[in-house]
């Protein structure tokens, strides 16, 4: 472990934070922990470690290090990005409200509306990316958890961090920084009080592990969230925490690629007749782009559009193209095409998603770090054979 970890940067971090060699072999890399429990030397006398679902090594080191990254000092994985999500919930009470933004990932708000609603009795309100600068005239006293993505899943609109966290000082903020990775932006520099990761996408970044994770620099936050990982006991097993753990490590020459390549597509489609709105936050025509340019270091790999399609074209064009994989999620290496209408968000209501922009020619890519003129190539190709 390096010594005073904080005053590194973010490459050296991703690579260093929460880990050291092991103390019995010197093995470099944190091993797995396949361990359940852990022998004590007297009653209660040990060394940290007593029961895997409280503490265990592999994914203490993961914890620590997606921490250090995030700018947080307490991380908390669990076996996915839903059971993170559930898991901050927890923190809330019967007839609490939650205020979330309207553009979620469709799971996301199918664990609010369809489960917590039922299960905790939490109440909760949708609001548009723009009423986020008005937030006292959503507020009440029953507000306790403002809940945004940023940017959001599939229409990327940006949430300005340091707006949202001066509003009502009792209210727990909690950004879902999947879209993004500690690497673009963190949150908690701006005073929110929970950064939360699909880990499943960038963090672990090689499509190969399901986990999630939140990251806290409030300790009375910390305490609730340890106790609630510990008793609901949806941990990341040890396996996964090793493989994000790895995964971490070129987390941030990953991101630059993603956004290299993500940047160039987008204005390769901008420019391309066949496509209607091109949407990603680093182009000039994004309408929170300036915003977008002050929080964020980079743009990510995320681009929707709208192609000049109907149902039936669009489902060609995704179908001709080779190296975009057509499936859902995102933020592995390797990049993927999908139907936001029929593949995530077909668990959102249809006239819901109409409303929100998520039409049938409506198109969402995740941009791995592939040879960028092999990316433009591909798409160029399935512009061609799907006849568009
Ligand atoms: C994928 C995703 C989730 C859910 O994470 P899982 O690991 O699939 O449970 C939550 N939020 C966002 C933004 C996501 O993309």
């Amino acid at each position: 472990m390096l010594k005073n970890e904080k005053k590194y940067r973010l490459a050296t971090k991703a690579i260093h934070a929460g880990q050291k060699p092991d103390e019995t072999t010197g093995a470099i890399m944190v091993p797995i922990y396949a361990s359940s429990t852990y022998v004590q030397e007297s009653p209660g006398k040990h060394k940290g470690y007593e029961y895997s679902r409280t503490q265990n090594p592999t994914r203490e080191s993961y914890e620590k290090c997606v921490a250090d990254l995030e700018s947080g000092s307490f991380g908390f994985a669990f076996a996915s990005g839903m059971s993170a999500a559930d898991a901050i919930l927890s923190l809330l009470e019967v007839g609490d409200e939650v205020i979330a933004i309207d553009d979620l990932y469709g799971g996301t708000r199918r664990l609010f509306e369809k489960v917590a609603i039922k299960k905790s009795g939490l109440n909760f309100k949708f609001i548009d990316y723009k009423d986020f600068s008005n937030l006292n005239n959503f507020i009440t006293v029953k507000t306790k958890m403002i809940w945004v993505e940023s940017p959001t899943n599939p229409l990327l609109k940006i949430v300005d961090f340091k707006n949202l966290s001066l509003a009502g000082n009792e209210i727990i903020k909690v950004v879902d920084n999947t879209f993004a990775s500690p690497i673009i932006q963190r949150p908690l520099e701006y005073g929110i009080d929970i950064v939360m990761h699909s880990a499943t996408k960038y963090l672990n970044g090689h499509s190969d592990m399901i986990g999630g994770i939140a990251v806290t620099n409030r300790s009375d936050i910390q305490e609730k969230l340890a106790f609630i990982q510990n008793s609901i006991g949806a941990i990341q097993g040890p396996f996964d925490s090793f493989l994000a753990l790895r995964g971490l490590k070129t987390l941030p020459i990953r991101m630059e690629r993603h956004n290299y390549n993500a940047e160039n597509i987008a204005e390769f489609l901008e420019k391309n007749d066949k496509v209607g709105r091109v949407i990603y936050p680093g182009l000039k025509s994004h309408p929170q782009h300036l915003l977008a340019k002050e929080q964020m270091n980079g743009f990510g790999g995320i681009i929707s559009f709208y192609l000049k399609a109907d149902i039936e074209k669009t489902k060609n064009f995704l179908e001709s193209c080779q190296i975009f994989s057509l499936a859902e999620s995102l933020g592995g290496v390797e990049s993927l095409i999908e139907h936001p209408a029929i593949m995530t968000h077909g668990s959102v209501d249809k006239p819901l998603r109409e409303i929100l922009g998520i039409t049938d020619n409506f198109v969402r890519l995740s941009v791995g770090i592939e040879d960028l003129n092999d990316l433009i190539d591909d798409l160029e190709n399935a512009f061609k054979e799907s006849g568009l």
